[in-house]
Protein backbone atom coordinates (compact mmCIF):
# COMPACT_ATOMS: atom_id res chain seq x y z
CA UNK A 1 0.00 0.00 0.00
CA UNK A 2 1.27 3.41 -0.59
CA UNK A 3 2.80 4.75 2.71
CA UNK A 4 1.16 8.54 1.81
CA UNK A 5 -2.06 6.97 2.15
CA UNK A 6 -1.38 7.08 6.21
CA UNK A 7 -0.39 10.87 5.45
CA UNK A 8 -3.79 11.89 4.23
CA UNK A 9 -5.52 14.14 6.38
CA UNK A 10 -9.74 14.35 7.59
CA UNK A 11 -11.63 16.66 6.56
CA UNK A 12 -11.78 18.52 9.66
CA UNK A 13 -7.87 18.45 9.55
CA UNK A 14 -7.75 20.41 6.58
CA UNK A 15 -10.57 22.75 7.47
CA UNK A 16 -8.35 24.34 9.86
CA UNK A 17 -6.11 25.13 7.82
CA UNK A 18 -5.72 28.95 7.03
CA UNK A 19 -5.66 28.89 3.56
CA UNK A 20 -9.35 26.71 3.67
CA UNK A 21 -10.40 28.85 6.55
CA UNK A 22 -9.96 31.78 4.01
CA UNK A 23 -12.34 29.91 1.51
CA UNK A 24 -14.97 29.25 4.11
CA UNK A 25 -15.25 33.41 4.75
CA UNK A 26 -15.86 33.89 0.95
CA UNK A 27 -17.77 30.78 0.50
CA UNK A 28 -19.84 28.90 2.99
CA UNK A 29 -18.53 25.98 5.22
CA UNK A 30 -21.19 23.71 3.45
CA UNK A 31 -19.24 24.16 -0.03
CA UNK A 32 -16.15 23.79 1.10
CA UNK A 33 -17.00 20.81 2.64
CA UNK A 34 -18.37 19.18 -0.19
CA UNK A 35 -15.92 20.01 -1.99
CA UNK A 36 -13.06 19.15 0.51
CA UNK A 37 -14.68 15.39 0.70
CA UNK A 38 -14.34 15.05 -2.50
CA UNK A 39 -11.45 15.99 -3.54
CA UNK A 40 -10.27 14.22 -0.88
CA UNK A 41 -11.78 10.74 -1.71
CA UNK A 42 -10.20 11.30 -5.37
CA UNK A 43 -6.73 11.81 -3.58
CA UNK A 44 -7.64 8.57 -1.92
CA UNK A 45 -8.41 6.98 -5.01
CA UNK A 46 -5.23 8.18 -7.37
CA UNK A 47 -2.76 6.86 -4.49
CA UNK A 48 -4.43 3.89 -4.52
CA UNK A 49 -4.46 2.99 -7.88
CA UNK A 50 -1.22 3.75 -8.07
CA UNK A 51 -1.71 6.94 -10.55
CA UNK A 52 -0.29 9.32 -8.33
CA UNK A 53 2.50 9.06 -5.73
CA UNK A 54 2.37 12.17 -3.91
CA UNK A 55 0.27 14.47 -1.67
CA UNK A 56 -0.49 18.03 -2.31
CA UNK A 57 0.22 21.12 0.41
CA UNK A 58 -3.20 21.37 1.89
CA UNK A 59 -2.25 24.64 3.03
CA UNK A 60 -0.56 25.59 -0.12
CA UNK A 61 -1.72 28.14 -2.95
CA UNK A 62 -2.06 25.63 -5.85
CA UNK A 63 -4.50 23.14 -3.43
CA UNK A 64 -6.72 26.13 -2.28
CA UNK A 65 -6.73 26.97 -5.88
CA UNK A 66 -8.34 23.56 -7.16
CA UNK A 67 -10.42 23.64 -4.26
CA UNK A 68 -11.84 27.55 -5.33
CA UNK A 69 -11.97 26.23 -8.92
CA UNK A 70 -14.27 23.46 -8.17
CA UNK A 71 -16.15 25.62 -5.96
CA UNK A 72 -16.97 27.60 -9.07
CA UNK A 73 -18.01 24.77 -11.30
CA UNK A 74 -20.75 23.35 -8.66
CA UNK A 75 -22.07 26.76 -8.38
CA UNK A 76 -22.80 27.34 -12.24
CA UNK A 77 -25.81 25.86 -13.21
CA UNK A 78 -26.38 22.26 -14.30
CA UNK A 79 -28.37 23.20 -17.44
CA UNK A 80 -26.20 24.72 -19.95
CA UNK A 81 -25.76 25.42 -23.93
CA UNK A 82 -24.29 23.12 -26.04
CA UNK A 83 -23.31 22.51 -29.40
CA UNK A 84 -25.52 20.00 -31.57
CA UNK A 85 -23.08 18.45 -33.92
CA UNK A 86 -25.65 15.36 -33.80
CA UNK A 87 -27.24 15.98 -37.12
CA UNK A 88 -30.15 15.65 -35.53
CA UNK A 89 -31.54 18.23 -36.05
CA UNK A 90 -34.78 18.36 -33.34
CA UNK A 91 -33.04 16.15 -30.82
CA UNK A 92 -34.95 15.29 -27.92
CA UNK A 93 -32.30 15.15 -24.96
CA UNK A 94 -30.67 18.50 -26.25
CA UNK A 95 -33.58 20.53 -25.74
CA UNK A 96 -35.47 20.17 -29.25
CA UNK A 97 -36.31 23.30 -31.35
CA UNK A 98 -33.85 26.48 -31.16
CA UNK A 99 -36.03 29.19 -30.76
CA UNK A 100 -35.93 32.14 -33.58
CA UNK A 101 -34.53 35.69 -31.96
CA UNK A 102 -37.62 37.08 -32.09
CA UNK A 103 -39.33 34.17 -29.86
CA UNK A 104 -36.33 34.52 -27.10
CA UNK A 105 -36.87 38.37 -27.28
CA UNK A 106 -40.86 38.11 -26.34
CA UNK A 107 -39.86 35.86 -23.50
CA UNK A 108 -37.35 38.28 -22.21
CA UNK A 109 -40.19 41.38 -22.52
CA UNK A 110 -42.77 39.13 -20.58
CA UNK A 111 -40.51 37.40 -18.10
CA UNK A 112 -38.90 40.64 -17.36
CA UNK A 113 -42.01 42.24 -16.92
CA UNK A 114 -45.77 42.08 -16.15
CA UNK A 115 -48.21 41.55 -19.11
CA UNK A 116 -51.57 41.54 -19.91
CA UNK A 117 -51.54 37.08 -19.59
CA UNK A 118 -55.11 37.28 -18.04
CA UNK A 119 -56.05 40.83 -18.36
CA UNK A 120 -58.19 41.96 -21.05
CA UNK A 121 -56.74 45.59 -21.86
CA UNK A 122 -60.14 46.43 -24.39
CA UNK A 123 -62.49 46.33 -21.58
CA UNK A 124 -60.50 46.55 -18.51
CA UNK A 125 -61.67 43.22 -17.14
CA UNK A 126 -60.30 39.68 -16.47
CA UNK A 127 -58.90 38.06 -20.26
CA UNK A 128 -57.57 34.58 -20.86
CA UNK A 129 -54.01 33.33 -21.54
CA UNK A 130 -55.84 31.31 -24.15
CA UNK A 131 -57.03 34.02 -26.32
CA UNK A 132 -53.90 35.14 -27.14
CA UNK A 133 -52.53 32.41 -30.10
CA UNK A 134 -55.84 31.09 -31.14
CA UNK A 135 -56.64 33.63 -34.07
CA UNK A 136 -52.86 33.07 -35.46
CA UNK A 137 -53.44 29.25 -35.00
CA UNK A 138 -56.90 29.52 -36.76
CA UNK A 139 -54.98 31.31 -39.68
CA UNK A 140 -52.33 29.04 -40.05
CA UNK A 141 -54.28 26.04 -40.11
CA UNK A 142 -57.71 26.70 -41.31
CA UNK A 143 -59.04 25.65 -37.54
CA UNK A 144 -62.33 27.00 -36.25
CA UNK A 145 -61.02 27.23 -32.48
CA UNK A 146 -57.90 26.65 -31.06
CA UNK A 147 -56.13 26.06 -27.59
CA UNK A 148 -52.55 25.64 -26.13
CA UNK A 149 -51.47 23.71 -23.47
CA UNK A 150 -47.68 22.59 -21.99
CA UNK A 151 -47.15 20.22 -24.37
CA UNK A 152 -48.41 17.44 -27.10
CA UNK A 153 -48.94 15.26 -24.47
CA UNK A 154 -51.25 16.86 -21.95
CA UNK A 155 -53.20 17.88 -25.24
CA UNK A 156 -53.70 14.09 -25.92
CA UNK A 157 -54.74 13.40 -22.35
CA UNK A 158 -57.23 16.51 -22.57
CA UNK A 159 -58.41 15.69 -25.62
CA UNK A 160 -59.30 12.45 -24.65
CA UNK A 161 -60.55 13.51 -20.87
CA UNK A 162 -62.80 16.09 -22.89
CA UNK A 163 -64.29 13.74 -25.24
CA UNK A 164 -64.70 10.02 -24.56
CA UNK A 165 -64.51 9.87 -20.41
CA UNK A 166 -66.63 6.79 -19.33
CA UNK A 167 -67.21 6.09 -23.03
CA UNK A 168 -65.10 3.95 -25.85
CA UNK A 169 -62.24 5.49 -27.99
CA UNK A 170 -61.31 3.17 -31.14
CA UNK A 171 -57.83 2.67 -32.36
CA UNK A 172 -55.89 0.79 -35.31
CA UNK A 173 -53.56 -1.54 -33.99
CA UNK A 174 -50.94 -0.28 -36.07
CA UNK A 175 -51.29 3.10 -34.29
CA UNK A 176 -50.68 2.32 -30.79
CA UNK A 177 -47.38 4.02 -30.61
CA UNK A 178 -45.25 4.76 -27.49
CA UNK A 179 -43.16 8.77 -27.67
CA UNK A 180 -40.71 7.56 -25.63
CA UNK A 181 -40.70 8.34 -22.07
CA UNK A 182 -43.48 5.62 -21.32
CA UNK A 183 -46.02 7.67 -22.69
CA UNK A 184 -48.06 4.77 -24.32
CA UNK A 185 -50.77 5.37 -26.46
CA UNK A 186 -53.19 2.81 -25.00
CA UNK A 187 -52.18 3.73 -20.91
CA UNK A 188 -52.84 7.09 -21.71
CA UNK A 189 -56.36 6.51 -23.09
CA UNK A 190 -56.83 4.10 -19.64
CA UNK A 191 -55.78 6.69 -17.72
CA UNK A 192 -57.81 9.36 -19.45
CA UNK A 193 -60.66 7.49 -17.85
CA UNK A 194 -61.38 6.01 -21.90
CA UNK A 195 -61.98 2.35 -22.69
CA UNK A 196 -59.42 1.18 -26.42
CA UNK A 197 -61.11 -0.50 -28.25
CA UNK A 198 -58.17 -1.94 -30.71
CA UNK A 199 -59.61 -2.96 -34.19
CA UNK A 200 -57.05 -4.42 -37.23
CA UNK A 201 -53.77 -5.85 -37.05
CA UNK A 202 -50.19 -4.29 -36.76
CA UNK A 203 -49.95 -4.04 -40.80
CA UNK A 204 -53.48 -3.73 -41.83
CA UNK A 205 -56.34 -1.79 -41.14
CA UNK A 206 -59.57 -1.02 -42.84
CA UNK A 207 -62.13 1.63 -43.06
CA UNK A 208 -64.72 -1.94 -42.18
CA UNK A 209 -62.90 -2.99 -38.94
CA UNK A 210 -63.51 0.70 -37.44
CA UNK A 211 -67.38 0.64 -38.71
CA UNK A 212 -67.76 -3.08 -37.18
CA UNK A 213 -66.19 -1.67 -33.63
CA UNK A 214 -68.66 1.00 -33.34
CA UNK A 215 -70.85 1.01 -31.02
CA UNK A 216 -73.52 2.64 -28.07
CA UNK A 217 -70.41 3.46 -26.10
CA UNK A 218 -68.52 4.76 -28.66
CA UNK A 219 -67.61 8.18 -28.55
CA UNK A 220 -64.35 8.35 -30.80
CA UNK A 221 -61.92 7.43 -33.63
CA UNK A 222 -58.66 8.22 -32.58
CA UNK A 223 -55.68 8.54 -35.08
CA UNK A 224 -52.17 8.65 -34.29
CA UNK A 225 -49.14 9.53 -36.38
CA UNK A 226 -46.29 6.76 -36.44
CA UNK A 227 -44.44 9.28 -36.20
CA UNK A 228 -41.08 7.65 -34.23
CA UNK A 229 -41.03 4.33 -36.96
CA UNK A 230 -42.66 2.87 -40.17
CA UNK A 231 -44.17 -0.30 -41.01
CA UNK A 232 -43.75 -0.86 -44.92
CA UNK A 233 -44.74 -3.60 -47.04
CA UNK A 234 -48.24 -5.12 -46.96
CA UNK A 235 -50.18 -2.78 -45.39
CA UNK A 236 -53.35 -0.61 -45.23
CA UNK A 237 -55.04 2.28 -43.52
CA UNK A 238 -57.89 4.11 -44.62
CA UNK A 239 -57.95 7.45 -45.71
CA UNK A 240 -58.28 10.52 -43.45
CA UNK A 241 -61.57 11.29 -45.47
CA UNK A 242 -62.66 7.64 -45.11
CA UNK A 243 -62.17 7.97 -41.09
CA UNK A 244 -64.00 11.50 -41.23
CA UNK A 245 -66.73 10.48 -43.35
CA UNK A 246 -67.74 7.69 -40.62
CA UNK A 247 -67.60 9.72 -37.52
CA UNK A 248 -69.37 12.02 -38.98
CA UNK A 249 -72.36 9.52 -40.20
CA UNK A 250 -72.04 8.00 -36.75
CA UNK A 251 -72.26 11.12 -35.04
CA UNK A 252 -68.96 10.26 -33.41
CA UNK A 253 -65.25 12.45 -33.22
CA UNK A 254 -62.54 11.74 -35.10
CA UNK A 255 -58.78 12.84 -32.78
CA UNK A 256 -55.96 12.84 -34.46
CA UNK A 257 -52.36 12.91 -32.33
CA UNK A 258 -49.86 13.91 -34.98
CA UNK A 259 -47.33 15.03 -32.66
CA UNK A 260 -44.95 17.12 -34.65
CA UNK A 261 -47.17 19.56 -36.63
CA UNK A 262 -46.00 20.97 -39.68
CA UNK A 263 -47.87 24.11 -40.70
CA UNK A 264 -45.71 24.50 -44.27
CA UNK A 265 -45.26 22.05 -47.09
CA UNK A 266 -41.77 20.35 -46.45
CA UNK A 267 -41.70 18.35 -49.68
CA UNK A 268 -39.62 20.84 -51.78
CA UNK A 269 -36.86 19.49 -49.52
CA UNK A 270 -36.81 16.49 -49.54
CA UNK A 271 -39.45 15.72 -46.32
CA UNK A 272 -42.50 14.78 -48.11
CA UNK A 273 -44.02 11.94 -45.12
CA UNK A 274 -44.99 14.86 -43.08
CA UNK A 275 -48.43 15.81 -42.91
CA UNK A 276 -49.16 19.81 -42.95
CA UNK A 277 -51.96 20.64 -40.43
CA UNK A 278 -54.06 22.36 -42.63
CA UNK A 279 -54.36 19.69 -44.69
CA UNK A 280 -55.36 17.44 -41.79
CA UNK A 281 -58.27 19.70 -40.67
CA UNK A 282 -59.40 19.50 -44.31
CA UNK A 283 -59.89 16.00 -44.76
CA UNK A 284 -61.93 16.23 -41.73
CA UNK A 285 -60.72 15.91 -38.66
CA UNK A 286 -62.42 16.79 -35.92
CA UNK A 287 -59.44 17.55 -33.21
CA UNK A 288 -55.69 17.30 -34.26
CA UNK A 289 -53.32 17.58 -31.47
CA UNK A 290 -49.01 18.86 -31.99
CA UNK A 291 -46.21 20.49 -30.46
CA UNK A 292 -44.88 23.68 -30.59
CA UNK A 293 -40.90 22.01 -30.20
CA UNK A 294 -41.05 20.04 -32.78
CA UNK A 295 -41.10 20.87 -36.60
CA UNK A 296 -43.30 24.38 -35.84
CA UNK A 297 -40.14 25.18 -34.26
CA UNK A 298 -40.84 27.26 -31.49
CA UNK A 299 -41.31 26.08 -27.44
CA UNK A 300 -42.86 23.48 -25.92
CA UNK A 301 -46.32 23.58 -26.10
CA UNK A 302 -49.26 21.35 -26.86
CA UNK A 303 -51.48 22.50 -29.68
CA UNK A 304 -55.43 21.52 -30.44
CA UNK A 305 -57.05 22.32 -32.96
CA UNK A 306 -60.47 21.81 -35.18
CA UNK A 307 -63.69 22.12 -34.24
CA UNK A 308 -64.95 25.45 -31.92
CA UNK A 309 -67.74 23.43 -30.51
CA UNK A 310 -64.92 20.90 -29.18
CA UNK A 311 -62.31 23.14 -28.22
CA UNK A 312 -65.30 25.31 -25.94
CA UNK A 313 -65.80 22.09 -24.19
CA UNK A 314 -62.13 21.33 -23.38
CA UNK A 315 -61.27 24.84 -22.40
CA UNK A 316 -63.81 24.32 -19.30
CA UNK A 317 -62.59 21.06 -18.30
CA UNK A 318 -61.51 20.95 -14.62
CA UNK A 319 -58.06 19.82 -15.38
CA UNK A 320 -57.36 21.89 -18.32
CA UNK A 321 -55.48 24.68 -15.23
CA UNK A 322 -52.76 21.52 -14.21
CA UNK A 323 -51.79 21.91 -17.94
CA UNK A 324 -51.34 25.44 -19.03
CA UNK A 325 -49.00 26.89 -20.64
CA UNK A 326 -46.92 29.49 -18.98
CA UNK A 327 -46.33 32.76 -19.96
CA UNK A 328 -42.90 32.32 -21.21
CA UNK A 329 -43.67 29.42 -23.43
CA UNK A 330 -46.83 31.67 -24.64
CA UNK A 331 -44.94 34.54 -25.71
CA UNK A 332 -42.56 32.85 -27.58
CA UNK A 333 -44.93 30.47 -29.19
CA UNK A 334 -47.22 33.21 -30.24
CA UNK A 335 -43.94 35.38 -31.97
CA UNK A 336 -43.26 32.23 -33.61
CA UNK A 337 -46.63 31.79 -35.02
CA UNK A 338 -46.39 35.47 -36.30
CA UNK A 339 -42.90 34.71 -38.28
CA UNK A 340 -45.14 32.36 -40.56
CA UNK A 341 -46.79 35.05 -42.01
CA UNK A 342 -46.12 37.23 -44.36
CA UNK A 343 -43.78 39.26 -44.65
CA UNK A 344 -41.69 37.19 -43.09
CA UNK A 345 -40.23 34.12 -44.56
CA UNK A 346 -40.64 31.36 -42.03
CA UNK A 347 -37.85 28.90 -43.16
CA UNK A 348 -35.59 31.56 -43.13
CA UNK A 349 -36.29 32.97 -40.07
CA UNK A 350 -37.27 29.62 -37.90
CA UNK A 351 -34.08 28.20 -37.24
CA UNK A 352 -35.26 24.36 -37.43
CA UNK A 353 -36.84 25.39 -40.89
CA UNK A 354 -33.87 27.22 -41.61
CA UNK A 355 -31.63 23.86 -41.02
CA UNK A 356 -33.19 21.36 -42.36
CA UNK A 357 -33.60 23.40 -45.93
CA UNK A 358 -30.10 25.21 -45.75
CA UNK A 359 -28.79 24.34 -49.14
CA UNK A 360 -26.41 21.02 -49.10
CA UNK A 361 -23.31 24.08 -50.57
CA UNK A 362 -23.49 25.80 -47.50
CA UNK A 363 -23.49 23.10 -45.14
CA UNK A 364 -20.34 22.12 -46.87
CA UNK A 365 -18.47 25.32 -46.25
CA UNK A 366 -19.10 25.16 -42.61
CA UNK A 367 -17.99 21.82 -42.86
CA UNK A 368 -14.63 23.18 -44.64
CA UNK A 369 -14.22 26.13 -42.70
CA UNK A 370 -14.39 23.93 -39.05
CA UNK A 371 -11.90 21.47 -40.87
CA UNK A 372 -9.38 24.30 -42.01
CA UNK A 373 -9.48 25.44 -38.44
CA UNK A 374 -8.63 22.54 -36.44
CA UNK A 375 -6.28 21.43 -39.27
CA UNK A 376 -4.09 24.03 -37.48
CA UNK A 377 -4.46 22.15 -33.95
CA UNK A 378 -1.79 19.56 -33.90
CA UNK A 379 -2.99 16.07 -32.78
CA UNK A 380 -5.65 14.99 -34.63
CA UNK A 381 -6.59 13.68 -37.88
CA UNK A 382 -9.20 16.29 -39.67
CA UNK A 383 -11.25 15.49 -42.59
CA UNK A 384 -14.92 16.37 -44.23
CA UNK A 385 -17.02 13.54 -45.27
CA UNK A 386 -20.72 13.50 -46.79
CA UNK A 387 -23.22 12.18 -43.96
CA UNK A 388 -26.73 11.86 -43.37
CA UNK A 389 -28.55 14.36 -41.26
CA UNK A 390 -32.04 13.84 -39.70
CA UNK A 391 -34.82 15.87 -38.83
CA UNK A 392 -35.72 14.09 -35.36
CA UNK A 393 -38.30 15.01 -32.46
CA UNK A 394 -40.10 11.57 -33.60
CA UNK A 395 -40.34 13.22 -36.80
CA UNK A 396 -40.15 11.27 -40.75
CA UNK A 397 -37.66 7.91 -39.45
CA UNK A 398 -36.86 7.05 -43.10
CA UNK A 399 -35.99 10.57 -44.36
CA UNK A 400 -32.35 11.74 -44.29
CA UNK A 401 -31.13 15.07 -45.35
CA UNK A 402 -27.49 15.11 -46.99
CA UNK A 403 -25.13 16.61 -45.09
CA UNK A 404 -21.26 16.95 -44.77
CA UNK A 405 -19.33 16.34 -40.68
CA UNK A 406 -15.82 17.09 -39.80
CA UNK A 407 -14.42 13.58 -38.79
CA UNK A 408 -11.87 13.77 -35.79
CA UNK A 409 -9.50 10.60 -35.73
CA UNK A 410 -6.69 11.20 -32.51
CA UNK A 411 -4.77 8.71 -34.52
CA UNK A 412 -3.24 6.10 -32.50
CA UNK A 413 -3.11 8.19 -29.39
CA UNK A 414 -6.93 9.01 -28.85
CA UNK A 415 -9.52 6.63 -29.28
CA UNK A 416 -12.80 8.20 -30.81
CA UNK A 417 -14.93 7.44 -27.34
CA UNK A 418 -11.77 9.53 -25.51
CA UNK A 419 -12.28 12.42 -27.78
CA UNK A 420 -15.81 12.61 -27.77
CA UNK A 421 -15.69 12.34 -23.49
CA UNK A 422 -13.44 15.21 -23.92
CA UNK A 423 -15.26 17.17 -26.14
CA UNK A 424 -18.57 16.83 -23.61
CA UNK A 425 -16.47 17.85 -20.89
CA UNK A 426 -15.41 20.96 -22.21
CA UNK A 427 -17.00 24.75 -20.69
CA UNK A 428 -19.49 24.84 -23.70
CA UNK A 429 -20.11 20.64 -24.22
CA UNK A 430 -19.67 19.79 -28.20
CA UNK A 431 -21.34 16.60 -28.53
CA UNK A 432 -21.19 14.63 -32.00
CA UNK A 433 -21.46 10.81 -32.79
CA UNK A 434 -19.09 8.27 -33.08
CA UNK A 435 -19.42 6.20 -36.82
CA UNK A 436 -16.17 3.96 -37.72
CA UNK A 437 -13.52 4.28 -35.35
CA UNK A 438 -13.90 8.41 -35.69
CA UNK A 439 -16.14 10.97 -34.25
CA UNK A 440 -18.20 12.45 -36.73
CA UNK A 441 -19.12 16.73 -36.29
CA UNK A 442 -22.15 17.02 -38.30
CA UNK A 443 -22.24 20.72 -39.86
CA UNK A 444 -25.95 20.88 -40.65
CA UNK A 445 -27.39 21.10 -36.84
CA UNK A 446 -24.07 23.64 -35.94
CA UNK A 447 -24.45 27.70 -36.77
CA UNK A 448 -21.90 29.89 -38.03
CA UNK A 449 -21.43 30.94 -34.84
CA UNK A 450 -20.74 27.83 -33.02
CA UNK A 451 -17.98 26.93 -35.33
CA UNK A 452 -15.47 29.24 -32.91
CA UNK A 453 -16.75 26.56 -30.19
CA UNK A 454 -16.00 23.55 -31.53
CA UNK A 455 -12.16 25.18 -32.12
CA UNK A 456 -11.92 26.55 -28.66
CA UNK A 457 -12.70 23.62 -26.97
CA UNK A 458 -10.71 21.04 -29.61
CA UNK A 459 -7.96 23.74 -28.46
CA UNK A 460 -8.41 22.91 -24.99
CA UNK A 461 -9.03 19.29 -25.02
CA UNK A 462 -5.43 19.35 -27.33
CA UNK A 463 -3.39 21.69 -25.35
CA UNK A 464 -4.57 19.86 -21.54
C1 LIG B 1 -43.73 13.87 -29.82
C2 LIG B 1 -45.10 13.29 -29.87
C3 LIG B 1 -46.00 13.50 -28.81
C4 LIG B 1 -45.61 14.23 -27.54
O1 LIG B 1 -45.31 15.54 -27.74
P1 LIG B 1 -44.67 16.41 -26.55
O2 LIG B 1 -44.81 17.80 -27.02
O3 LIG B 1 -43.27 15.92 -26.39
O4 LIG B 1 -45.48 16.14 -25.33
C5 LIG B 1 -47.26 12.96 -28.90
N1 LIG B 1 -47.64 12.24 -30.00
C6 LIG B 1 -46.80 12.03 -31.04
C7 LIG B 1 -47.29 11.25 -32.22
C8 LIG B 1 -45.50 12.55 -31.02
O5 LIG B 1 -44.67 12.35 -32.03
Amino acid sequence: MNSQLRHLPQVEAVLKMPAILTLIDTYSREEVITVLRSSLANLRADLLAGRSQELPDFDGAEFTASIEKAIGTSRSPNLMPVVNATGIIIHTNLGRARLAPEALQAMYDIGARPSNLELNLATGKRGSRYDHTTALICELTGAESALVVNNCAAAVVLALMGTAVGRKVIASRGELIEIGGSFRLPDVIAQSGATLKEVGSTNKTRLSDYAEAIDDETAVLLKSHTSNFRIVGFTATPSRKDLARLAAEQGLILIEDLGSGVLIDLSPYGLSDEPVVRDILDAGVDLVMFSGDKLLGGPQAGIIAGRAKLINGLRKHPLLRAMRIDKLSLAALEVTLRLYRAPFDPLARIPVLRMLSQPLAEVQARAEKLAQCLQELDGLNVSVAHSSAYVGGGSLPQQTLASFSVLLDGRARWAADAIADALRHSSTPVIGRIHQGQLWLDMRTVTDEEISMIVTACRAILTR
